[in-house]
Order: structure tokens, then C-alpha cells, then sequence
């Protein structure tokens, strides 16, 4: 198992047991820097004002990625670095009726609503989300502003300056910056290309645990998918573990090959805690999301989100209400899996005429990313500058490591790209890496 982190870490422990805050190792705290979003006008600077901070403010460091990824919003980059979805695929004409049919009875989706979120939205998600008898209390459903503060309220909810928190190797920026704001230790679980290892969860990595990150569904960054025997040892393990699996599952729906897969907590709902999402599939910046908790859980993740933000904006959340009434997602989403399986086609074809011998990439079935494997010599944080001179962007693989950094990773979204550009500027791409291959 990837753990030796954990050996540190406990090492760190003092003789009483209480929790050293060890320094960040090379790589971590992660860095911030969002290639989810739009960049924003934060320089360097501007993030190191002379007031005394928090030592949780403190410990945010900027990144060079960023600075270099800011560039990459420019109209003449050809860009696979954002993870954002393709405008293309927002209904803009069913967001637009649904908000009129939103706003016709009365001003009440104007008003202030409960934190848990508007209750005809959670019974809807309720009944999708149950299945094979197993019936989700819409009590349970706590909708958020977006999944990513269903992470923020985890991190709040569980984790304290020196708690373990399992990830997979490697794993979702957003998810280890939401975190970290908690001061875990992380625990660098031992994956295939199915995802975590049921073995990894040994006796060692079990112990002083909070919670088990996962995406068994195209996880970003590396676009994987873990098979249903995967996602069943997995379920008869959480049983068996004293802190909950939390399956963050934004790209469920994108699924192009086969058919869709069982959810973690659809096998194990008591042990497991999903975080779904309308960004991927409906439009991001509607900032709805959910969290299905079991109930001890839930009411204090409510109370966390009541601090931050008392709840969620009430007229999305009843958007997409109304446009789910309406049956649009399943009416949208084949169009939705149709447009990027396109695109996904479109980048693996590109990858398979210009790449190189020595690159390696996996052909993920779902989602928005494909994830490349350079010779180990290359360092594609160095490779990112070049790119850039050649007018293309991808996220180097580092920052998604939460200990042992690797650095010959690379993550391509073919969301937002054409396949005429797409086409361009992966050939841009094998040309800068046949060069530094020598080849
Ligand atoms: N989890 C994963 C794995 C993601 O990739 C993202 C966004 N890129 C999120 C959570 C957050 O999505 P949102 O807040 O828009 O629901």
C-alpha cells in the first residue's frame, strides 16, 4: 500500500497521542488554483495581504500552475486544461421555461428557504437514487451549493488538524483542497486502472481514519471507472470500517460505453455517504448539488451548511425541479453522452495517430478526461511552458497526488474543445513530447 505517509504521520503523534501538524510534504498542502472555474484576477500578491491571517489561511499557497494556466484563457490556446463542461450542452431554452414556470405562482422562490433544501427537489432525487427495494428517506438528501461544499461540510463535519483521510492515488484537486482547509493527514491509497485496491484498506491504513474518498465513476483527473466486481468488494468491505465512504459522483450520468453502473451507496446506503451533482449534466453554474447521508449524519452536515451559506439558492434549486417535472433529463441526456462520447472519440483517435511510443493513455468510458502517462524522465510541469509558447494547455498531473508526487502525468479534458482543435493540439502536444523524448 502507497501509505508511507501514515507511518510518518503516526510517528508525528506526540507521546500523548495528540495530533503534530506536520509540515506540508513536497506537494501538499495543495496547491490552489481552479481550472473548474473561470481563473480569476487573484495574483500572487493579492493573496498575501500584511494582517495576521489564520494558520488555515496561511498554509493556502498559490501555485506557478495557475499563473501559467491563467494564460491558457487565451482565444489562440487551444486548451484541455479546464474542467469545465461544454457550454453546448445547457438546455438554455428548458432552464428559461423552467424559470418562468418557477417564478409564476408567487414570490416564494424569492424567499429564504430551509437549509436542507427545497422538499419536493429532495423527494425527486430521493426516488432516483432508490432502487432494488432499497428505499432513500428525502430526509436524508441535504441539497448544496454545488457537491463541491458537500465537501467543504464533510471536511467540517469530520475532520480535525491531524485526522486521516483516505484518498485514491491520485485524486480530485477540489476534494484535497476542500479538505485540507481541515489540516488532515492523507493516506495515498494503492489504485489499478479499476480504482482503488480492496487490499489496500488494510489493517494499518483502517486505523484513525474519518473518512474513504472515492469516484468510481470517470474520476477526474484520470478519467477511470471501477468495474461492478470492483464497486462490490468495496460495498462488503464498508461494513466492516468505522468511518464512511464518501463516493463523489458528478459525472454518474456521462457514461458513453455499456450501460450505467450500481452506485457504492446503492450496495452499502448506511456506510456510505454520495455526493451528486447538476453541473455536469444540467448547467454548473445553477451551483446545485446534494449530499445523501445517513441521517446522524446529515442533520449535523445541515447545520454546517446553515453556517455557510443557509441554504441554497432556492430559485435554482426549483429550476431544476421544475425541469425534472418536466422529464428533461431524460430527454437531455442522451444528447448530453452523445456530444462528449463524440469528443472523447475525437481525443483518443488524436492520441492514437500523433503520440509517441513511451506515452501511455487509458480510454475512459465516460466523463471528460483522459489521463497520460509520460516516460518518467519528463517533468510536464516544465512541459507546460513549452506548451504554452505552442499555443496548448493541459493540467500537469502533480497536484492531483496527495503524497508521492509523480510528475510524468497529464490530464487532457476533451469537453470544451472542437475536434478540429482537439486534432491540432494534440499533434502540437506529440511533437513538443517527441522532442523531449529525443524520438
Ligand atoms: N467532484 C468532482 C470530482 C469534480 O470534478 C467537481 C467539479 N469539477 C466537483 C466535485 C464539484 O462540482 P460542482 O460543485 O459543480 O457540483
Amino acid at each position: 500500500m502507497a501509505c508511507e505517509r501514515f507511518a510518518e504521520a503516526h510517528a508525528a503523534r506526540g507521546a500523548s497521542g495528540a495530533a503534530v501538524i506536520l509540515p506540508a510534504p513536497e506537494g501538499r498542502a495543495p496547491p490552489f488554483f481552479s481550472y473548474e472555474t473561470p481563473m480569476s484576477d487573484l495574483s500572487a500578491h493579492a493573496l498575501t495581504p500584511s494582517w495576521n491571517l489564520s494558520n488555515r489561511a496561511k498554509q493556502i499557497t498559490s501555485s506557478a500552475i495557475r499563473d501559467l494556466l491563467k494564460i491558457t484563457e487565451r482565444p489562440e490556446i487551444i486548451s484541455f486544461a479546464g474542467g469545465l463542461p461544454s457550454p453546448t450542452t445547457f438546455p438554455v431554452e428548458a432552464i428559461r421555461a423552467a424559470a418562468v414556470r418557477a417564478l409564476a405562482d408567487d414570490a416564494q422562490a424569492l424567499q429564504y428557504a430551509p437549509t436542507e433544501g427545497y422538499a419536493p427537489l429532495r423527494e425527486w432525487i430521493a426516488a432516483r437514487h432508490s432502487s432494488n427495494g432499497r428505499r432513500i428517506d428525502p430526509q436524508d438528501v441535504l441539497i448544496t451549493t454545488g457537491s463541491q461544499q458537500a465537501l467543504d461540510l464533510l471536511g467540517k463535519t469530520l475532520i480535525d488538524p491531524g485526522s486521516k483521510v483516505l484518498v485514491e492515488t491520485p485524486t480530485y484537486l477540489g476534494a484535497l483542497q476542500s479538505f485540507s482547509m481541515f489540516e488532515p493527514v492523507y493516506g495515498s491509497l494503492a489504485c489499478d486502472a479499476d480504482g482503488v485496491l480492496p487490499d489496500a484498506l488494510d489493517a494499518a491504513a483502517i486505523k484513525g481514519t474519518r473518512l474513504l474518498y472515492l469516484q468510481p465513476n470517470f474520476q477526474n483527473p484520470t478519467g477511470r471507472s471501477m468495474p461492478a466486481d470492483r464497486r462490490r468488494a468495496l460495498a462488503a468491505l464498508a461494513d466492516r470500517l468505522p468511518f464512511p465512504i464518501v463516493e463523489d459522483d458528478p459525472y454518474h450520468d456521462l457514461y458513453f460505453d455499456g450501460a450505467e453502473q450500481p452506485t457504492l451507496l446503492s450496495m452499502a446506503p448506511e456506510r456510505v455517504v454520495y455526493c451528486g451533482s447538476f453541473s455536469k449534466i444540467f448547467a454548473p453554474g445553477l451551483r446545485v448539488g446534494y449530499v445523501i447521508a445517513p441521517r446522524s449524519l446529515s442533520a449535523k452536515l445541515a447545520q454546517a451548511k446553515q453556517a455557510s451559506d443557509l441554504h441554497t439558492p432556492n430559485l435554482n434549486q426549483r429550476i431544476i425541479h421544475e425541469a425534472a417535472l418536466d422529464g428533461l433529463f431524460d430527454r437531455h441526456l442522451p444528447a448530453v453522452r452523445a456530444f462528449y462520447a463524440g469528443q472523447r472519440d475525437a481525443m483518443l483517435a488524436a492520441l492514437s495517430r500523433d503520440m509517441p511510443e513511451g506515452v501511455t493513455w487509458n480510454q475512459p468510458a465516460g466523463g471528460m478526461f483522459v489521463w497520460l502517462a509520460l516516460p518518467a524522465h519528463i517533468d510536464t510541469r516544465a512541459l507546460l511552458a513549452d506548451a504554452i509558447e505552442e499555443n496548448v494547455a493541459f493540467v500537469p498531473g502533480e497536484p492531483f497526488f496527495a503524497n508521492d508526487v509523480q510528475r510524468n502525468f497529464m490530464r487532457l479534458s476533451y469537453a470544451t474543445v472542437t475536434p478540429a482543435r482537439i486534432d491540432e493540439g494534440v499533434g502540437r502536444l506529440a511533437a513538443l513530447i517527441r522532442r523531449r523524448i529525443g524520438s
